[in-house]
């Protein structure tokens, strides 16, 4: 046929099947060029600037459509349905119904009501707004690991956000890419493309440029690229011819299931206590109540509503509510701090994960280092050259030069790396760093100027598990041949190797020859250079057939070898000190050799006396028992592949360790998965590998992972700070509520047969809701501890509430619960103290005992959050300027409650009476007893440690 009666035919059967139309272009039919003009832009130099913003604002972004965001009356009915806020408005109703059927009125207005109503609300509002901060710190995350694509407009090479391609825009895909979007291929090198997403189709795929007449499913059209769809090996470039919603993901984003948000550890534990709490706290109001029934304390309706509301009242004071919100703030919040250091946060749970790591394996080049490689010589059989030299040949015998520029030629070759002209009259590099700087070195010696003579037909990639790059040449000189031409790893190249070049001479490579080569590869490594060995071969181009991969890379030619320097980053060393101080042991696999390996991880502190390093091949003859037994000594892996970082990673979790674990290609996926927290490289990674991680290094540094593990530790602290905090406010109220009742008949005077109610529900919703509300806040904000790095990663086995942390969360309630009381019964007539009673009606009295109590109540919980500032051996005021928020949240909590005892609305509303200057100091007094005492013990603690130190 000829195409077009084919097309014909075809768009027949699509439209008998429903699935095309005649008008229809459809790409994979058609020819490169029938496809460059359909899109009408350019094959080689893509579209230009002007026409791709054209089109970006004509046919809309490429983007699919997000989930539309909750709406505000669902977030609020949402917010209005949890269990606290049902009971506080049945306490409204409540309160309101007392009002109602009082006589006579106290109030012209139902004011307790009214306020409950209020903190209701302000509630509501503070919860919607605290989630939103929390939802865009999440989005704001997202937008920096948006996903990019390299594409050509203008004849130049860029990287631009995915989202601004448009229809006919000439992109450039390789191996780790994840595809932006749907495109027609023009050139194609050993393209391999995973489409599983779309076709179920596990097995990578082929793709090729030529037409496809009848393609039925998108499995077959392989001359066409897919969004979202991951290339998993070669290079490709590609015009697109759909963007956004018009992708075949786009078209069947609708029923991709939105992904459902992941609750963190922490998040899960919290969630747990809180309905235990809540479920325990119901059970007690109901008891308590039925109990208030059966023993006839209650008496009349007006009675039986007092008690209700007392129930209630217990139950605002029990129920953690914050619990939830803090840590999704807390962590939220968090990972907005680690974007500005560079580490971008992809899963919350990595977060906690991170303070809790024990090792660290990181990849050398480019994390470690520098990866700014340059080449400091060339080892040919000839003669061992200076690039540093001004003129590297100078002194050199003209077989000798010749061999020089062979080399170095072949490893200009076998390259994708270029170089651009810069403004300021230089060049820069552009492409992998190992490349460029061979690109650079042949264009020193004038070695790089035959691109015209040998034009690229083929091309097997490198990757780290070949360890080696191959590009087969059309020879415009010899016609009738093939030149290849191979750079990689020299132990791996020169098992391919037959012949060495000698003098100008090919010859047969003799033991004599393998050994120097070897001997001069273990003295550059040694010099902690990354060593890369060059060889060509000539291949017949006879039109038999093509040759397989294996038979291109044999029988070659060593030309020569380079040994380049790959400078340590200024900051490692003391980042892997930092880590060692922690606790985390740092460890290191590369897929560099041995020597070098060795060095740099000498240089850097990673390899220590007694410490071991094992190559890749001694990796492999280990079983993982074997592995697991010797994993913790070894301190470097040298020589690894992909597949071995995940034996490395399962081996050191075996022993129960938290790993993390960095990696950049796409075969690192699986081991940055198993990983307790995957590690990409922001920079030199690929998509997938990203796509795989739980966090993104933006600037591919060491550094920065050591100081998100920092970060990491400071938000596990603030967590916990903030949920002791809550918890213990939670249990003094509670505690209290209880021995009041209990004790009612000690404190009061004898014959009071009024129900003595130590709190009201208004007063314990007031701590709950206004006065702790700040303190909590601050304290999830406090600048990172100065020992966070100084002490052992944490157990992770261990939740966040042991056994230990319920004790204290208990002990503090009863200290702050004894001051209330004292408080209570010293203002209350009767009982054990008498010395601020101030009121001789019991009414009037019990409104100024209450007063008094919850001023205490609240102090103690200001005092408190002081206390949480410091640390089992820190005291609170260590640094304290540090804390302004805190220190403002204090005062603020301060000024609320000489509000609600002053002005005169407030204190019909919450039952209150102001307080004189002596009753404040009073309140004062009894809470500051609690941060005395923790500095007290801070001392005592210090003096005992001091003297530890002494032995
Ligand atoms: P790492 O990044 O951990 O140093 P790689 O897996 O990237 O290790 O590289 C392993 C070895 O492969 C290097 O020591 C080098 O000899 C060789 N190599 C690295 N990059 C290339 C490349 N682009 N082409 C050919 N060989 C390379
Ligand atoms: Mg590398």
């Amino acid at each position: 046929y000829h195409w077009k009666e084919r097309d014909e035919y075809c768009n027949i059967v699509a439209i008998r099947k429903g699935t095309g139309s005649v008008a229809e272009f459809r790409s994979e039919r058609e020819s490169v060029s029938a496809v460059v003009a359909h899109l009408e832009t350019d094959v080689e130099k893509g579209l230009s600037v002007a026409e791709a913003t054209r089109r970006l604002e004509s046919e809309g972004a490429n983007e699919l459509e997000e989930a539309p965001p909750t709406p505000l009356w669902r977030r609020i009915v949402r917010e209005l349905s949890n269990v606290l806020t049902l009971i506080l408005l049945a306490a409204t109703v409540i309160s309101g119904v007392e009002w109602v059927i009082e006589t006579p009125r106290e109030s012209a207005l139902p004011y307790e009501a009214i306020v409950i109503l209020l903190i209701v609300l302000l509630n509501v509002i503070l919860d919607l707004v605290q989630e939103a901060r929390a939802d865009d710190a999440v989005r704001s995350l997202k937008a920096l690991s948006a996903p990019q694509a390299s594409v050509i407009r203008d004849g130049r090479r860029q990287k631009i956000p995915a989202r601004e391609l448009v229809r006919g825009d000439l992109i450039l895909v390789e191996a780790g890419d994840t595809v932006p979007a749907d495109a027609r291929l023009t050139e194609a090198a050993n393209l391999r493309v995973e489409e599983a997403a779309l076709t179920g189709e596990s097995l990578p795929v082929e793709k090729s440029i030529d037409p496809i007449a009848d393609a039925d499913s998108l499995g077959d059209r392989r001359n066409t690229l897919f969004s979202a769809t991951a290339v998993t090996l070669g290079r490709g470039h590609a015009l697109v011819v759909a963007t956004g919603r018009k992708t075949e993901v786009g078209k069947i984003a609708r029923m991709v299931a939105e992904t459902e948000k992941e609750q963190t550890p922490l998040e899960k534990e919290l969630d747990r206590v809180g309905k235990r709490l809540s479920m325990v706290v119901l059970i007690i109001c109901v008891v308590v109540f039925v109990a208030g029934l059966l023993t006839g304390r209650v008496h009349g309706l007006r009675g039986l509503l007092e008690f209700s509301l007392f129930a209630v009242a217990i139950a605002v004071a029990a129920i953690p509510e914050a619990l939830p919100t803090i840590v999704t703030t807390g962590l939220a919040l968090g990972t907005r701090r680690m974007a500005a250091r560079n580490a971008i946060v992809r899963r919350l749970p990595a977060v906690e994960t991170l303070g809790a790591a024990t090792v660290i394996c990181t990849d050398k080049t480019g994390t470690l280092t520098q990866n700014k490689m340059s080449v400091r010589v060339l080892f040919t059989a000839d003669a061992e050259v200076s690039l540093e030299e001004d003129d590297p040949l100078a002194g050199l015998s003209e077989p000798a030069r010749q061999a020089v520029r062979k080399a170095l030629r072949a490893g200009a070759m076998a390259n994708d790396a270029t170089l651009v002209e810069n403004d300021r009259g230089g060049q820069d590099a552009q492409g992998d760093p190992t490349e460029a700087a061979l690109l650079v070195a042949a264009r020193k010696i004038g070695a790089d100027n035959d691109a015209e003579r040998f034009a690229r037909r083929a091309e097997i990639p490198f990757t780290s598990d070949r360890k080696r790059h191959t590009t087969v040449h059309h020879d415009t000189d010899h016609p009738d041949e093939w030149r290849v031409f191979v750079k990689g790893a020299p132990d791996v190249l020169l098992d391919r190797c037959a012949y060495i070049l000698v003098n100008g001479e090919r010859q047969r490579m003799t033991e004599t020859h393998f050994r120097e080569v070897r001997e001069a590869n273990s003295k550059l490594s040694g010099q902690t250079l990354r060593t890369l060995a060059m060889a060509e071969r000539v291949l017949p181009r006879d039109g038999a057939d093509a040759p397989t991969d294996e038979e291109i890379e044999e029988e070659l030619v060593f030309l020569g070898m380079v040994g380049m320097l790959d400078p340590p980053r200024p900051e490692a060393a003391d980042a892997v000190r930092r880590a060692k101080k922690a606790g985390i042991r740092v460890v290191m696999a590369t897929g560099d050799h041995r020597e070098t390996a060795m060095a740099i991880a000498r240089e850097l502190g990673i390899l220590t006396e007694g410490g071991e390093a094992v190559s890749g091949s001694e990796l492999e003859a280990m079983s993982d028992e074997d592995l697991a037994a010797r994993v913790e000594q070894v301190q470097v892996y040298a020589r690894v592949a992909p597949a071995h970082k995940l034996r490395i990673v399962q081996a050191w979790q075996r022993h129960g360790h938290i790993v993390a674990m960095t990696g950049d290609g796409v075969n690192d996926a699986p081991a940055l998965r198993a990983a307790d927290i995957g590690i990409a490289m922001g920079i030199t990674g690929t998509d997938v590998a990203r796509e795989a991680a739980d966090m993104v290094l933006a600037d591919d540094n060491f550094a920065t992972i050591v100081v998100a593990v920092e970060e990491g530790r400071g938000i596990f602290d603030n967590i916990r700070r903030c949920l002791f905090y809550l918890l213990e406010s939670n249990a003094a109220e509670v505690i209290t509520m209880f021995f009041g009742i209990l004790l009612a008949e000690w404190v009061a005077v004898d014959n009071n047969a009024d129900l003595m109610v130590p709190l009201l529900a208004s007063q314990l919703l007031w701590i709950n809701l206004v006065t702790d509300g700040p303190p909590a806040l601050a304290l999830g904000v406090e600048p990172t501890a100065p020992d966070a790095m100084t002490r052992p990663p944490r157990d992770v086995r261990h939740g966040i509430l042991t056994t230990d942390g319920w004790k204290r969360v208990g002990i503090i309630g009863l200290i702050m619960t004894a001051g209330t009381l004292l408080a209570l019964d010293a203002a209350y007539p009767g009982g054990f103290f008498n010395f601020l009673v101030r009121f001789d009606d019991l009414r009037a009295a019990e409104t100024h005992a209450r007063s008094l109590a919850f001023t205490t109540l609240v102090l103690f919980q200001v005092f408190n959050a002081l206390t949480h500032r410091g640390a089992e051996d820190r005291s609170a005021f260590h640094q304290i300027r540090h804390s302004p928020y805190l220190l403002g949240a204090i005062l603020l909590a301060v000024l609320l409650q000489l509000a609600v005892l002053h002005l005169p609305f407030l204190n019909v509303a919450f039952g209150t009476v102001p307080l004189t200057a002596v009753e404040w100091m009073f309140a004062f007094g009894v809470s500051s007893l609690l941060l005395i005492g923790h500095e007290a013990y801070i001392a005592i603690f210090r003096r005992n440690r001091g003297d530890d130190g002494k032995k």
